[in-house]
C-alpha cells in the first residue's frame, strides 16, 4: 500500500453495521494479509466484530457515537504496522447526508523497522503482551514502549509471531 492509492472507506448505520464500502478496499485487505476483510465479505457485518480487544472495540464505538451525537467529523491518528514498516494512519469519521457515518482510513507515511516484528492478536490470553491498538506501543514495566524498544528489552521477539492482547493505552485515551 502506498500513499497514492487513496483512502479506503466504509459506511456504517446506527447499529455500526457496515452497509457500504469503497476505495481500494480489496487491495488494502490483500496487502494487509486480511483476506477475511474482502469487500463482499464485510458488507452486512458489524464493524466492531472486526476489531480485536474489548477496550479497543469500546473506544471505536464511543468515537462513532460521539460523531453522531455531535454531528461532527472526528479525525484520529493511529498506527497499523506491517512486519517491516511502521504505518502511520489516519481514521476519519464523518456523518454523511444519508444518515450514515462514513469512516475512512488513510496512510500518512511509513517508516522502516530496524528488523521484522510480527504481532498477532491473542485469542486465548496465556501470558500475553499488551499492545495499544492506536499507537502500536507495548506495555512495559515503566510505561508504553515503541515496538523496537520493547524488542531491545526482550518484551517482544524478532523472527517470531508475538501474541498480543489489544487495548487502548492511557495516553491515547486522554488525547482523543
Ligand atoms: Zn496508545
Amino acid at each position: 500500500m502506498s500513499t497514492n492509492e487513496g483512502p479506503i472507506y466504509y459506511c456504517v448505520d446506527r447499529t455500526d453495521t457496515i452497509v457500504e464500502i469503497g476505495g481500494s478496499w480489496d487491495r488494502f485487505a490483500e496487502m494487509s494479509g486480511a483476506m477475511d476483510l474482502f469487500a463482499h465479505k464485510v458488507i452486512g457485518t458489524g464493524l466492531l466484530s472486526h476489531i480485536s480487544g474489548d477496550v479497543t472495540q469500546s473506544f471505536v464505538a464511543a468515537a462513532l457515537d460521539a460523531a453522531r451525537v455531535l454531528n461532527a467529523r472526528r479525525v484520529m491518528p493511529y498506527r497499523c504496522d506491517a512486519p517491516r514498516f511502521k504505518r502511520f494512519m489516519e481514521m476519519k469519521v464523518e456523518p454523511v447526508p444519508s444518515g450514515l457515518l462514513r469512516v475512512s482510513h488513510r496512510l500518512i507515511r511509513t517508516e522502516r523497522f530496524p528488523y521484522e516484528l510480527n504481532f498477532k492478536a491473542s485469542a486465548t490470553g496465556g501470558s500475553p503482551t499488551i499492545r495499544c491498538s492506536l499507537c502500536g506501543r507495548i506495555s512495559g514495566a515503566d510505561g508504553w514502549l515503541e515496538p523496537e524498544e520493547a524488542s531491545l528489552l526482550g518484551l517482544v521477539r524478532t523472527g517470531d509471531v508475538n501474541q498480543v492482547i489489544y487495548t487502548v493505552c492511557e495516553p491515547c485515551k486522554s488525547v482523543r
